[in-house]
């Protein structure tokens, strides 16, 4: 309830005075910004037109975050555009590095925050994002824990689960990943070819996420949860609730 994850999902359709509105906006409220790049993004697409726009779209993103106070960039990179995963993970590295550079990286305030995707056969495994966020400056993954809980086929229920995962990323990013951490959460259901629908939070549906707030709340973490179910203010207060209850719990 005091970040906002603004949607430029079919691309960044706003005027320069509008983008400054928000931050002004988001500045008063004290709301922390972030910004989830366009869906059709895709870095290693076959249409090497494809390719050129999506580093656009992010160069575009790069020079709007000041403006609206956005401090991470999330995206898609794609699907592996019939490469091997190798050569499609070269291909997305060097794009980001030409973003980065291009987009004036270090003025613009903000990360990229490449997303763990929820299909098997799109880019964006955990260990995918992880090398990505090593290999390119400017880099922090935006975990989404139903994406890799349906990418995992459920692989994400216990607190051992969760751990292996945010010891991985810690031990691997350090302080770049434990000072942004920034994360998804939603239910999610799947098939075997991974994410099928994002649905509430709660018993329904995997992943339960009381475990994760469990070891945020011990280990001191100060994650940024976007809620990304279907009613996202539901899925937030819910997230919320459970955070401010174990807090209570403990007192
Ligand atoms: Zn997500």
């Amino acid at each position: 309830m005091d970040a906002l994850e603004y949607a430029a999902v079919r691309g960044l359709r706003l005027s320069e005075d509008r983008a400054k509105r928000i931050g002004e906006l988001s500045h008063q409220s004290d709301v922390f910004m972030t910004m989830h790049g366009a869906y059709y993004i895709s870095l290693a697409s076959r249409n090497l037109d494809v390719r050129e726009r999506s580093k656009a779209r992010l160069i575009k993103g790069l020079h709007f975050a000041p403006l609206m106070r956005v401090r991470r960039i999330v995206f898609h990179p794609g699907g592996y555009g019939g490469l091997g995963r190798e050569e499609a993970f070269t291909v997305i590295r060097n794009a980001l590095r030409e973003v980065w550079e291009r987009g004036d990286g270090p003025q613009s305030g903000a990360f990229l925050a490449p997303e763990i995707a929820g299909k098997i056969n799109m880019f964006g495994s955990a260990e995918e994002i992880l090398r990505l966020c090593v290999e390119v400056e400017g880099c922090i993954p935006t975990i989404d824990w139903a994406h890799l809980y349906a990418r995992t086929q459920g692989g994400i229920k216990t607190r051992d689960d969760y751990l292996r995962i945010l010891n991985l990323y810690e031990e691997t990013l350090g302080e770049l990943f434990t000072r942004n951490m920034h994360f998804h959460i939603s239910g999610i259901t799947y098939t075997e070819a991974g994410e099928r629908a994002h649905r509430p939070l709660g018993a329904s549906w995997g992943p339960d996420i009381l475990p994760l707030v469990e070891i945020v709340r011990e280990a001191g973490y100060r994650p940024t949860f976007i809620s990304e179910t279907p009613e996202p203010v539901i899925g937030a207060l819910y997230a919320k609730f459970l955070l401010d209850e174990l807090e209570r719990s403990n007192q």
